[in-house]
């Protein structure tokens, strides 16, 4: 697939506009609030199910489907599978109206034979030359973009390794799905952690109820149901908190 092959795939839902994502003390305020909870968990989800329709082809699935190509299995998981899910998936923040919003592809990686071989890219820009990282990071989130890198960095580990073997990640497709598997895992457990350390280090635990289980269990998060309640009651206090005082930012 040309020159510069897709290891990627960052999936991102887009978001409203006022809340564009980023970590680190240059986050933007909103990143801190609460409601950042369902979009972390909005993303954990699509990249759970991703790393599930990439193992149907990975190298470590005793039973895993042959394909011919790597975009064979690309294009099946974009346009079938993730697709297919996308009409039924669970939504944390709320269904948005409308239907899903559209997904956009956020980094990638070149493959072994990419010039230069094993770079990630945000766009036509390497990522870490010139000011590509700040650009990348400004605004958002680094709740959400900091698992989208170690993503990245896990198909750039993967493309060295095949790369001193003098090979292509790409043209072996289990190869690439089972990089494509453990990245998608990567990226969703690294925002599991996250959605955890943020609960824990909010005065309210954003709301959260946890069951006795959940309570037991220092890993928890709280489930979709829970944090579409917990979404929901965030958004009601706002809508209060506007009639009361006037919109904030
Ligand atoms: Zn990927």
């Amino acid at each position: 697939m040309r020159q510069r092959v897709l290891l990627h795939l960052a999936v991102l839902v887009l978001l409203p506009s006022a809340t564009v994502l980023a970590v680190s003390p240059d986050d933007p305020p909103e990143c801190k609030e609460c409601r950042q909870l369902c979009n972390m968990m909005d993303q954990m989800l699509q990249h759970e199910a991703i790393a599930g329709f990439y193992w149907k082809y990975a190298f470590k699935n005793p039973n895993r489907v042959s394909a011919k190509s790597s975009d064979e299995i690309f294009n099946q998981v974009k346009d079938v599978d993730f697709a297919a899910w996308g009409k039924t998936r669970p939504w944390p923040c709320g269904a948005p109206k409308g239907g899903g919003g559209p997904t956009e592809v956020d980094l990638e990686t070149n493959d072994s034979t990419g010039n230069p071989p094993c770079a990630i890219f945000w766009g036509s820009n390497e990522l870490y030359k010139g000011d590509t990282y700040q650009r990348f990071t400004q605004g958002k989130c680094s709740d959400i973009y900091q698992p989208t890198i170690k993503h990245e960095e896990k198909h750039q580990q993967d493309c060295k390794a095949a790369k001193a073997m003098n090979q292509s990640l790409f043209d072996n497709p289990p190869m690439w799905a089972q990089s494509e598997f453990e990245a998608n895992s990567l990226h969703a457990k690294v925002l599991r952690q996250e959605i955890r350390q943020f609960i824990n280090s909010s005065p309210s635990g954003c709301g959260w109820e946890p069951t006795d289980g959940q309570k037991n269990d220092p890993n928890s998060i709280p489930s979709v149901k829970q944090m579409q309640k917990m979404h929901e009651r965030d958004e009601q206090i706002r809508h209060f908190l506007d009639m009361a005082f006037g919109p904030g930012d």
